[in-house]
């Protein structure tokens, strides 16, 4: 674990325009300049809406900020004749690190499926963009006792046909569907159940390298309250975190606990 850099993200979602993104941006910045806090050690990412990725570029890039950002999601296509999507060129253009790919609210609302979200995945490395996919299971899947295997299910399909090195540097966020924006969090248990299994799960695809460099975050309802017990688990390397990083404390607060 220890060899992993561990990595706390932010999912602003459908939150935050352009001007209120800032704030929120400054805020944080300010909050974990705080010098009583060490947070060299961790990754600290934010995914805002798209028209807030040139604000947050001018303001990273100006103040020297120690954060590293990306899109909520990305087009499988290059460019051409799409309305409305984002190609993952232009989200490189902009100084994006990571890009979101499958997010329970992108499969739900948006039907996205397995074999789109596995071209997402590499259209994501095509622009050195490091994908954070996301899997997990619904509430019946989990009450059926079926969620390892309905979780390992997207991952493979997800990753079809990914070469080993693209593997290696991916991030994979355990979201249960259930737990997401519902106050309802997974235990730590629970939460390093699956994140053990996935890791398992690429090394029977790859190798236990691989395994060992994929980096395995948790995401659902999590808050600074129960940040700390769920990084506490072996194969955890990090927080997915929604309605809490829109809170500049709270969200440093999270950031503070993987220490
Ligand atoms: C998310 O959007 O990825 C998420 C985990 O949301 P929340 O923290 O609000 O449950």
């Amino acid at each position: 674990k220890f060899d992993r850099t561990p990595l706390i993200a932010g999912n602003w979602k459908m939150n935050m325009d352009h001007v209120q993104g800032i704030t929120l941006l400054q805020k944080l910045a300010w909050t974990l300049s705080d010098a009583r806090h060490d947070y060299s050690r961790t990754e600290v990412a934010v995914f805002p809406p798209f028209t807030d990725l040139r604000g947050t570029q001018t303001l990273v890039r100006g103040d020297d900020l120690k954060i590293v950002y990306g899109g909520q999601d990305l087009s499988q296509f290059d460019s051409g004749a799409y309305t409305g999507d984002i190609s993952g060129q232009f989200l490189a253009k902009l100084g994006c690190s990571y890009v979101l790919v499958g997010h329970s609210e992108r499969r739900t609302i948006h039907g996205e499926s397995d074999e789109l979200l596995n071209a997402k995945v590499k259209a994501a490395y095509r622009h050195s963009l490091v994908p954070v996919l996301c899997v997990g299971e619904g509430l019946e899947v989990r009450q059926a006792g079926n969620h390892v295997a309905h979780t390992l299910e997207q991952v493979r399909a997800d990753l079809a046909g990914l070469a080993a090195d693209d593997a290696a540097r991916l991030v994979i966020a355990y979201e249960p569907v259930w737990a997401i924006g519902t106050g309802e969090v997974a235990g730590p248990l629970d939460a390093q159940e699956m994140c053990a299994a996935i890791r398992a799960e690429i090394a029977d695809l790859y190798d236990d390298a691989t395994a060992a460099g994929v980096r395995l975050l948790y995401g659902g309802s999590v808050k600074a309250a129960n940040a700390a017990s769920i990084l506490k688990e072996r194969d955890v390397d990090g927080l997915l975190v929604g309605g809490a990083s829109l809170d500049a404390a709270e969200f440093a607060n999270i950031v503070r606990f993987e220490h």
